[in-house]
């Protein structure tokens, strides 16, 4: 095994960030037992941190993470990475601005991928979030694939709103930082138990592409700060 050949503060930050992310899911109750999966490309290579097969996410340690190559192949570690590797590595591959990707099963936006439902557009903060509804990846796949079509379809869902829901199994999302990757983990759960509970008490509408539209414009021009100048 070699260890691979980049500059320690750049692994630390990507190692540290993977575990930040997974102690987090967990905290927020997104991942249970040692479902989820988090991974991160290191920064100006072609490398991938991600955890390993099997672990509970707040137990990880920085000595179980693993760090494989963009074909999926283990360059540095003593453990099997994630059965999802396939998946992070095609999607770090394909989309390479994501810095981190996440993959939950959390409860209320799995329960859209059951249905194999879209999550619908019903307020400012999902258009503001996402852009529009969170859509169904278009073809099923079992856990770990390998298949290159139901991969692509992951990552054309991905591209839609950066973040999917697996069919019949949960949430992929990524962020083009941690805390982005970890908050659009966050954000979808709570916009799908919005919805869930709107649909039991009426009928609840879609935003329009103009309401859409507007809360785009709004989060370009009105939100956040702004960058200061610097002298
Ligand atoms: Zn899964």
């Amino acid at each position: 095994m070699v260890r691979v050949n980049v500059d320690f503060r750049v692994l630390d930050e990507a190692m540290e960030s993977v575990l930040m992310v997974s102690r987090e899911l967990f905290e927020e109750g997104l991942v249970k037992s040692t479902f989820g999966v988090v991974s991160a490309r290191i920064p100006d290579t072609d490398y991938v941190v991600i955890t390993p097969s099997g672990f509970r996410k707040e137990k990880v340690a920085r000595d179980n993470l693993v760090i494989v190559n963009l074909d999926g192949e283990v360059v540095q570690g003593n453990l099997r990475p994630s059965s999802e590797t396939p998946m992070h590595v095609y999607i770090h591959k394909k989309i390479p601005e994501a810095r981190c990707v996440v993959h939950t099963h959390s409860p209320m936006a799995t329960v859209f991928a059951i249905l194999e439902m879209d999550i619908p557009c019903f307020t400012s903060e999902q258009a503001h979030a996402f852009e529009g509804r969170v859509p169904v990846v278009r073809n099923y796949s079992y856990p770990g694939t390998t298949n290159v079509e139901e991969l692509e379809s992951i990552v054309e869902a991905l591209r839609k709103s950066r973040v999917a829901l697996l069919r019949k199994h949960g949430v992929i999302t990524y962020g083009m930082t941690y805390d982005e990757a970890l908050d659009n983990a966050v954000i979808v759960e709570e916009l799908a138990k919005s919805a869930i509970f709107a649909f039991l008490l009426g009928k609840p509408q879609e935003l329009t592409e103009a309401d859409i539209e507007y809360m785009r414009e709004f989060k370009r021009k009105r939100y956040g700060q702004k960058p200061t100048s610097r002298p």
